[in-house]
């Protein structure tokens, strides 16, 4: 071994939040790792990813990490909002609320480059070594060797290691560099979004005044993730300061197109009745197009190389799953990599159940967003389709997880029974949907209707009974659907 590079046991191309959460939990097994971070910004640009869900609040807790979140605002719950006739009349928009109750989660909406940073400093203060801003010039990945010049500050340098991790977000380092294929999947959907200042006048675009909200949450619907469900789009709103608020849209690329993103982006709040209130008085910054936010690797490790986070695969950001499946991937590769460099064992057999128990997991994903793109726009279609994800999340990951910390890892996966029945309702749902559009119907809502989630993680035995609960919703929620349908054939069309 040539000692004039300097040797790690670990090395991270990429400084985001999947890079320090593997550093973190890997120096926290073994503090004597040498792990090396390679980020090419010297400071962060603004990041998507700014709300974040109950399993990855467990997450930081998990890492005693809930520290950074105090610098970021409390997330009070989750609203969708439907309008499914465009109307200007704010008590035509239907909604679907869950707020978040008194409990033993919190989650947050994140200023991501703050927090990428408040991160990236843990892993130095424990014992990191992160240069910065670093400039790949040559590289060599081999079988358990990894060799890198880096140029940081006009200074050149090789450092090499053992394993090698790709960070590198949507950059993509092993995809484009080393030829890491992509599966093929169907889900073909894009981005645009920017920050927005002056947002929010609730009374010239929000529905009336909920009071069971106001009282019973842990605080203000200004801070609840907001997401506008439109036909085939949705978009989210998301408050992330007093001042500051992202607002982005992600929509089906089958059925949406455009020439230019930012004039498309602008005319969408010239044409939606809420959106046009919404940000009547309001400026933006730059808008971002996410060309392509779906893709899945072939393959997420080879020998002493290994993909964590965006650089692997994403789905899709409704309901916010990106940082929980990073969490949740960064605590298998902890545990891989804790093996191979501190006991020298390299387990073949481990390393292949993690990446198809990842592979499972994004295939499962797919499957949810693959079917959810045609209902967006109907209240009631797309309220059960809510509460049938509420049953599966919360019954079988967030309460599982806070009762049994070991399930943290275990991201969502579908069994056959379970891919059946979903794959079952998405058919169903979209027949009624197709049916509705042909008779030119819409949900039978009256005015201000609210619906709640029921949903609630209470730090009490009652906890166990909350399965059963979200069970009883999310089948009346369908059987209601069902019953109207029946109706619709013995009466006239709305
Ligand atoms: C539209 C949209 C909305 C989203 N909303 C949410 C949400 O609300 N909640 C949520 O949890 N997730 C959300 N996500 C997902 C979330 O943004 C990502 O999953 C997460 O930020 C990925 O973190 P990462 O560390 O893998 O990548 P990144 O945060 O992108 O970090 C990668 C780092 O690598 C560095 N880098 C890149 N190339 C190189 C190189 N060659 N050399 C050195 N360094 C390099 C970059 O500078 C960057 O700092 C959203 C995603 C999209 C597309």
């Amino acid at each position: 071994m040539d000692n004039s590079k300097a040797q790690y046991d670990l090395i991270l191309i990429g400084g985001g939040a999947s890079a320090s959460f593997l550093a973190l939990q890997l120096l926290e097994k073994n503090p004597t790792f040498r792990i090396a971070i390679l980020e090419k910004e010297a400071t962060f640009p603004p990041k998507l990813g700014e709300s974040i869900v109950d399993q990855t609040a467990l997450f930081l807790k998990s890492l005693a990490l809930e520290h950074l979140l105090d610098k970021h605002a409390i997330k009070t719950g989750v609203r969708f909002l439907f309008n499914e006739s465009n109307s200007k009349d704010i008590q035509d928009v239907a909604e679907f609320a869950s707020p978040t109750l008194p409990g033993y989660i919190k989650a947050y909406h994140l200023n991501r480059p703050v927090f990428d940073e408040d991160l990236l400093q843990t892993c130095i203060e424990r014992g990191t070594i992160v240069y910065r801003p670093a400039q790949l010039i040559r590289t060599k990945f081999e079988p358990f060797y990894n060799e890198i010049e880096i140029e940081v500050d006009g200074t050149r340098s090789t450092i090499a290691s053992k394993w090698c991790v790709d960070a590198t977000g949507r950059a993509r380092y092993f995809h484009n560099e080393l030829g890491w294929e992509d599966l093929k999947i169907n889900l073909n959907t894009g981005a645009l979004t920017a920050h927005f200042h002056g947002v929010y006048d609730p009374s010239e675009w929000d529905t009336a005044r909920n009071d069971y909200w106001e009282t019973q949450s842990i605080g203000s619907r200004a801070f609840s993730t907001t997401h506008l469900m439109r036909k085939n789009a949705w978009w989210w709103i998301i408050k992330l300061d007093e001042n500051t608020t992202s607002i982005g849209m992600v929509f089906d690329k089958n059925k949406i197109s455009f020439e230019d993103p930012k004039s498309f982006f602008e005319a969408q709040f010239e044409t939606d009745a809420q959106l046009k209130a919404l940000t009547k008085n309001a400026s933006h910054g730059p808008v971002r197009h996410v060309e392509q936010i779906a893709y899945v690797s072939e393959k997420l490790f080879a020998k002493g190389q290994a993909v964590i986070g965006d650089s692997g695969a994403f789905i899709d950001p409704l309901i916010s799953p990106g940082l929980e499946l990073i969490g949740q991937q960064s605590i298998w590769l902890t545990e891989l990599l804790t093996n191979d460099l501190g006991l020298n064992e390299y387990k073949e057999d481990a390393w292949k159940k993690y990446e198809k128990t990842f592979l499972k997991a994004y295939q499962s994903r797919l499957l949810i967003y693959e079917n959810a793109y045609g209902l967006m726009d109907s209240f009631d279609l797309f309220s059960a389709w809510l509460r049938q994800g509420n049953f599966v999340y919360f019954g079988f990951i967030v309460y599982p997880t806070v009762l049994f910390k070991s399930r943290l890892k275990y991201p969502l996966q579908f069994n056959f029974i379970e891919r059946t029945a979903l794959l079952y309702f998405a058919r169903r749902f979209d027949k009624i949907h197709q049916r509705r559009a042909t008779q030119q119907r819409i949900s039978s809502t009256s005015k201000n209707t609210i619906a709640y989630s029921g949903v609630r993680v209470p730090k009490s035995p009652r906890l166990v009974l909350m399965p059963f609960s979200l069970f009883f919703r999310a089948i009346f929620a369908y059987f209601r659907v069902e019953w109207i349908e029946f109706r619709s054939f013995f009466t006239k069309k709305r």
